[in-house]
């Protein structure tokens, strides 16, 4: 850790105790240069998990996430800045329900917001997500648009 004063780049750790949620930790520090003392704190970083169908849980990964929307869009009129935006609109949606969420809820979600933008898109993620298994459910989708 640089010392935030004079910028050397030795600084001791002089005391560290634990917050008393257990969360982070506090850590007195002294620049062995400038002598002045100040104080850090760690955190652990948790990101987004999701938790598939089968029960596995796997850290979120926004670019699958952007990934999936954009190959929906392959071919079809929308420029990357409304594809970003659109995709942060669902990532904070799915944001929204805490640490752990559910494949089938971020599924549901893009489904959502696709079918506000584009019809085509829709269809083509959903026949993705929703594994058709035949033509059928596929013609039953596009008679509910
Ligand atoms: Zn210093």
């Amino acid at each position: 850790m640089v010392c935030p004063y004079c910028n050397k780049v030795e600084t001791n750790v002089i005391d560290s105790r634990k917050n008393s949620d257990g969360h982070s930790i506090r850590r007195r520090r002294e620049c062995s240069k400038c002598k002045i003392r100040f104080t850090t704190y760690e955190k652990a970083e948790i990101g987004l998990l999701v938790q598939k169908r089968s029960g596995e849980i796997q850290e979120f990964v926004y670019e699958k996430l952007y990934k999936g929307v954009e190959s929906a869009f392959g071919g079809l009129d929308l420029n990357e800045k409304q594809l970003k935006t659109l995709v942060d609109n669902i990532h904070n949606v799915i944001k929204e329900q805490g640490i752990k969420v559910k494949s089938e809820f971020i599924g549901e979600t893009v489904l959502s917001h696709l079918k506000e933008v584009n019809k085509v898109a829709y269809l083509r993620f959903a026949s993705v997500y929703k594994e058709f298994s035949d033509a059928s459910d596929f013609e039953k989708e596009v008679a509910e648009l």
